[in-house]
């Protein structure tokens, strides 16, 4: 096999070592369940009241209002499922961006079938949101609002803060999915305003299957996890403290490193945008050139499926994805492309570039050059390129 390269952290990343070597020990010698009235419990709950503190910390939140969850897709549904359930009775409509993850999506969905209403912001050609137009469709018996910091497939950042002063005007509480921001953006969850905020581990260098949810203080959300006491009587399950260690640890780690990563990552991701523009023809960069997260760059490339290149670059040692990890492996075009205006042709051929930490300017390069060759292959084979005739290739 030729070399490896990963680019695609937006789906995952590697687990740091910092936060590996904080773990370890929780697996093994403080291996107490948190719940238990005995000094091993004891220890462990020191660990996860550390780990809160931590978190707490860098979103400015007190450490009563960071509940662990699963990850980002738990927290997505308790958030929404939790807020439908505990304000129904104050009214049941429900306003959320077209760009947020399926966890927001399909559990919205879900309770439309269950009697809610639910309204689609507007967002514009870029993904950001109109703000204009959300003043516009929000109602007396609106109870929430909820639109993702950042977009996890063209990278846009939204105006949170304004959509959250539009919440908070008309009394519904506004809930924000920062999985993709949060150890890459700066976080301020008092600033902002948001009532509530998604968080997951392994996007920021920690593990899998962990995540937070913040919950201001005095803002109702109905349990979906129901048993044990765990998490202040919120969130039944027995508490996953190697996780929940780890994830801490990789936050710290990313919130200490935050300002060198997001510049690091900033360059890769620009000379890789400069030159794809430059050097492949027929590609349309999509989400804004500016105001992006640093490690999206989001790309369709016309007369070809994005499948097709993501399986030659795969061959090629370089990891992609095509659309989000999670909706990829469905035929279905990208819904976030589509929202933002592109023809499904478009949305088809899309191939999402995400960059990190530990990836080089040389790996941009050699990426750049194993593209080209693809495209063209791909391009030559395609009926659809052949049947543009007159375009001549370059
Ligand atoms: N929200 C966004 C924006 C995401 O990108 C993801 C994962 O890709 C999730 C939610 C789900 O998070 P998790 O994988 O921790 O369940």
């Amino acid at each position: 096999m030729e070399r490896q390269i990963y680019f695609d952290h937006a789906a995952t990343t590697p687990l740091c070592k910092e936060a590996l070597e904080k773990m370890l020990p929780y697996f093994t010698e403080v291996f107490g369940n948190p719940n238990s009235q005995h000094a091993y419990g004891r220890e462990s709950v020191k660990a996860v009241d550390e780990a809160r503190d931590t978190i707490a910390k860098i979103i400015n939140a007190k450490p009563n209002e960071v509940y662990f969850t699963s990850g980002g897709t738990e927290g997505d549904n308790w958030a929404l499922r939790g807020v439908a359930n505990a304000y129904k009775n104050k009214g049941k409509h429900i306003i959320i961006s077209p760009i947020e993850h399926a966890a927001m999506l399909v559990t919205a969905k879900a309770l439309e079938k269950e009697g809610f209403e639910i309204s689609y912001m507007k967002v514009d050609e870029d993904g950001v949101v109109d703000l204009e137009h959300l003043k516009s469709i929000v109602r007396e018996d609106t109870i929430f609002i909820g639109c993702m910091m950042a977009n996890n497939e063209v990278g846009t950042i939204e105006p949170i803060k304004e959509i959250a002063k539009i919440a908070k005007d008309c009394g519904a509480v506004c809930f924000t999915d920062a999985v993709q921001a949060a150890g890459v953006l700066k976080i301020d969850v008092k600033e902002l305003g948001v009532d509530l905020m998604s968080m997951s581990g392994h996007k920021i260098y920690g593990p899998k299957g962990v995540g937070a949810l913040y919950i201001r203080n005095g803002v109702k959300v109905q349990s979906i996890l129901t048993g044990g006491h765990q998490e202040r009587m919120k969130r039944g399950g027995t508490t996953n403290v190697p996780a929940i260690v780890g994830f801490a640890e990789a936050f710290k780690i990313a919130d200490r490193d935050l300002e060198k990563n997001f510049n690091y990552v900033s360059s890769l991701r620009d000379r890789f945008i400069d030159r794809v523009l430059a050097e492949v023809p027929f590609v349309k960069l999509n989400g804004p050139r500016e105001n992006r997260l640093p490690a999206n760059a989001d790309f369709s490339f016309k007369f070809i499926e994005g499948e097709s290149i993501l399986f030659s670059l795969d061959l090629a040692g370089i990891a992609v994805s095509s659309g989000s990890a999670c909706s990829s492996g469905s035929l279905e075009p990208s819904h976030v492309l589509l929202a933002l205006g592109l023809p499904e042709e478009l949305a088809h051929g899309s191939i999402r570039f995400s960059f990190g930490k530990h990836n080089t300017m040389e790996e941009v390069d050699y990426a750049v050059e194993k593209i080209k060759e693809a495209v063209q292959k791909l391009r030559e084979m395609s009926p659809l390129f052949k049947a543009e005739g007159e375009i001549k290739y370059v």
